[in-house]
């Protein structure tokens, strides 16, 4: 069985995008690391470039074929089982799951947002360690934003039926708490060296119109939010 870290990644280019960084910092340090993209396992062009961002980092990296698109759902209980296949089937004893914040990145993408949901829930069942990345400060950006949430709360609440109101109530409850896990992480920052970054873009070329939109594709620090667990098992 081989000791590793799962970074899990919604589609072929986020674990440049989000993670770049991370992946090197860690593997540097010592950690073993299996990249998985719940998306585009049957498009040639995406799995080809994400074979090469794996060897870029030197990693196996393996794909599923979810639909990809903003707002399709995906079934969190099946993706939980085939997860969990995966991992027997190629042998990996996973000492820790990474994915994407609970906040989704770049416009927060609801498969992002999804990914996490899924992923730390599976962690939580069965008592893996967790920890999710981004590019930039959540702690500061995320605590200030909350504050936006409790204005649509009163609107909301005027002109809706009991049960409406209570979901409502529930939904905030649900920020609220997510709002306050963030401090019960520890922060790792990773640098990305400017020209590793930037050749590890290059290769998702079938990409590239959409990545000039982001002014995140420049960032060179990129962030681990560890859980207790993860922060002890990371080299
Ligand atoms: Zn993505």
């Amino acid at each position: 069985m081989n000791d590793v870290l799962l970074i899990v990644v919604s589609h072929p280019d986020d674990e440049v995008l989000w993670f770049g960084a991370g992946i090197d910092g860690l593997g540097d340090l010592g950690n073993r690391i299996v990249l998985l993209s719940l998306t585009n396992a049957s498009n040639q062009i995406r799995k080809a470039e994400f074979a090469m961002a794996a060897n870029f980092f030197g990693v196996p990296g393996y794909l599923m074929d979810y639909p990809d698109g903003g707002i399709l759902r995906w079934d969190k209980s099946i993706i939980q089982k085939n997860i969990e296949s995966f991992i027997n089937n190629n042998n990996l004893n996973v000492l820790g799951i990474i994915t994407h914040s609970h906040f989704g990145e770049e416009r927060r993408h609801p498969q992002h947002i999804l990914s996490n949901e899924i992923l730390s829930d599976y962690c939580r069942k069965k008592n893996i360690a967790f920890g999710f990345f981004s590019c930039h400060d959540l702690i500061g950006r995320e605590l200030y934003k909350g504050v936006g949430h409790i204005f649509p709360l009163l609107f909301e609440f005027k002109n809706h039926s009991l049960f409406e109101k209570f979901k409502c109530l529930a939904k905030q409850c649900k920020l609220f708490w997510r709002f306050k896990i963030i401090g019960g992480y520890a922060r790792r920052d990773f640098t990305f060296n400017p020209s590793r970054r930037d050749h590890a873009l290059s290769i998702y070329a079938s990409q590239f119109l959409g990545l000039s939109e982001y002014q995140w594709s420049n960032a060179n620090v990129h962030t681990l939010y560890a859980d207790k667990k993860l922060k002890r098992i990371i080299k």
